[in-house]
Formats: structure tokens, sequence, C-alpha cells
């Protein structure tokens, strides 16, 4: 599985579901329907008190920065579009700036975090960190609907030869299930 290392506190706000669009200077369509880690740099967040508002008002539940996790795995998330700034589905949202925007879906939070080193652009994960996620409690209050026809709830985790999937019931009956 891929990983993504992000700063916080957009790392979080990308697993809680508020923050829907990554902003990169690259992206590659091949990365459409991936599901990769989200990973929290270990870089406090020390935002100057216009920033801070900026945030609040884009995400009015934001705890204090001081609690955010670092270092650490927090939980997975479905690439579900890389769309230029300007494609319509983007273009409105607050959090959009570009140039590439990837359209996230689907966030999947871990209970507890995976702490691990990051790395910079789109790195592979550690078998032993991905071991680790399959063996995870991944509670969730929404459970995502799958990729898949069945519009299944997804319910479990597959690993394929392009990583770790999610999957319903119906299109991945020998997943390790996650709920
Ligand atoms: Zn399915």
């Amino acid at each position: 599985m891929k990983a993504l290392s992000i700063h916080q506190p957009f790392a979080s706000a990308i697993i809680e579901g508020v923050k829907k669009v990554e902003n990169r200077t690259w992206g590659y369509l091949s990365l459409t329907g991936q599901t990769i880690a989200i990973h929290a740099t270990s870089k406090r967040w020390n935002p100057g008190l216009l920033e801070k508002s900026q945030i609040r008002k884009l995400w009015p539940k934001c705890h204090d920065p001081k609690s955010f996790k670092l270092g650490c795995i927090l939980g997975t998330v479905r690439i579900r579009a890389i769309l230029g700034v300007d494609d319509p589905a983007v273009r409105n949202d607050p959090w959009s700036t570009g140039p590439k925007c990837w359209l996230l879906t689907a966030p999947l939070k871990l209970r507890k975090p995976i702490y691990c080193a990051g790395k910079k652009g789109l790195w592979t994960l550690p078998d032993s960190i991905e071991w680790k996620m399959t063996r995870s409690d991944w509670p969730t209050p929404k459970r995502p609907k799958c990729s898949c026809e069945s519009g299944k709830q997804v319910c479990c985790l597959v690993s394929t030869d392009l990583g770790l999937v999610q999957g319903c019931r119906d299109c991945r009956p020998k997943g390790k299930p996650i709920f």
C-alpha cells in the first residue's frame, strides 16, 4: 500500500472527512481508485493567528493543534479522482488550491495510530506496517460505500497485487473484516 505524508492539521482533517481535496504539484490518473494510507508528519503545526482562524473557518470542530498526533499512520483514504484545480468538482471547494487536486473519499480512521517515519512523495509502506494495519481496529461512525456495483458498505480489506484494497462482502468475500 502507498502512503502520503501530510503535515498536521491537514492529515487529521483528511481522516476526519473534513478535507476532501489534497493539493499537489503532481498526480497520475493511474492513482484513481487506489486506497492509500494517510501519514501525519512529525513536524509540529505552528500556525500564525490568521492561519489558525482560516482553518477554524473551514473546520469549526478543529481541536487544539497540540493534540494532533504526529509521526504516525492515521488511517486510509481512497483517491476518487485526480483533477485540475479548474474542474467543476473541486473548483468551489475551499480546501482546493491545486495545481493538481486529489479528490479523496471513504476515509477510514485507525482506532490507534501506527507510529512510523514518513517520506516525501507517495511512498510504499513497509510490510511490517501494512501487517499491523490489517490487524488493527478500524472503527468508523460512517462506513463508506464500496466502489463496486453492489452499493454496500465497505467491510473488509484485501491484499492484492496493487496493495491493500477496501471491499464489501459481495466483491471481497475473503477479505479481512475491518468492522
Ligand atoms: Zn464491493
